[in-house]
């Protein structure tokens, strides 16, 4: 029997990078999975590799700084699959690159209503679907190490986001360790994405020398980590932020 057979997965920002990636390694190990975004083509075609993976997939089109969508993307998960049992919180966006001064109220606004307000509302449909079905749950928040350093001048208001990740996961662990709902984070460092690709406007290859490991990340390093948080062998790992960094925390 595969590792997560008869579980339920939600990933959001499952349409590209680290999140579809994750997506189909969940459908590896048995899950069924709901994908979550605002690009429909790319979710479907998400959809296609769960199914190519052997499992069964949902695209759900819902921007997560919305409540109303993100309560209809729960409503949908236990509609067509009947529970909800792992929720991977990994949209996120960077935001203008710019010094603090030059940032704007609508660029913080935006930032945080994804990467904060997202992560708060995915969790408090997610967490009030598994408290209602009693049997737990496992969460997992995509934060960055942005969130312990900023590694660059630029990015503030996305550094600070990060940081609130830490605490929101943190908070929700020990809220609901006792109801057996685990909230763990991940902190990914350089992992070649769309995102990464934009942070470096387009010389991603540039931050290698950055990374003690010598090399980028891949959407695999963060899917293998995440797979783990969410499995019963990470059954004692709550209010965690876990580093796959290739030693850049460690410098
Ligand atoms: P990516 O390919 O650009 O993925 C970002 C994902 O977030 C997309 O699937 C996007 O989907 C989704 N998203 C953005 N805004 C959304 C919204 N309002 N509602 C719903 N979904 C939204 O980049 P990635 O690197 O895989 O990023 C995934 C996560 O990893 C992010 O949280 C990012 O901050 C974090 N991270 C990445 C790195 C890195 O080096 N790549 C490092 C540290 C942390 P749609 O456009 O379809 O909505």
């Amino acid at each position: 029997m595969k590792s997560l057979e008869n579980k339920v997965a939600l990933v959001t920002g499952g349409t590209s990078g680290i999140g579809r990636t994750s997506a189909i390694a969940f459908a590896r190990a048995g899950a069924k999975v709901v994908v979550v975004g605002r690009r429909e083509e790319e979710g479907n075609e998400t959809v296609r590799l769960i199914g190519e993976a052997g499992s069964d997939g949902l695209f759900v089109k819902a921007d997560v700084s919305k409540e109303a969508d993100v309560e209809a993307t729960v409503a949908a998960t236990i509609n067509k699959f009947g529970s909800l049992d792992i929720a991977f919180n990994n949209a996120g966006m960077l935001g203008q690159n710019a010094l603090l001064a030059a940032q704007t109220e609508q660029a913080y606004d935006r930032v945080f209503g994804v990467n904060v307000k997202g992560v708060f509302l995915c969790m408090k449909y997610e967490i009030t679907q598994m408290l209602a079905q009693g049997n737990g749950g496992v969460i997992v928040n995509t934060s960055s190490i942005n969130a312990f350093r900023p590694l660059a001048p630029g990015l503030s208001i996305y550094d600070a986001s990060k940081t609130a990740v830490v605490m929101l996961t943190k908070a929700a662990a020990l809220e609901y360790a006792s109801q057996k709902i685990r909230v763990n984070a991940i902190a990914p460092g350089p992992i070649e994405t769309e995102m990464l690709n934009e942070a470096t406007g387009g010389n991603s290859k540039a931050f290698e020398g950055f990374v003690p490991a010598g090399r980028l990340g891949k959407p695999d390093d963060i899917a293998n980590a995440v797979l783990w948080l969410c499995s019963d062998a990470a059954d004692f790992v709550t209010g965690h932020t876990l580093a796959v960094d290739g030693g850049i925390l460690a410098a």
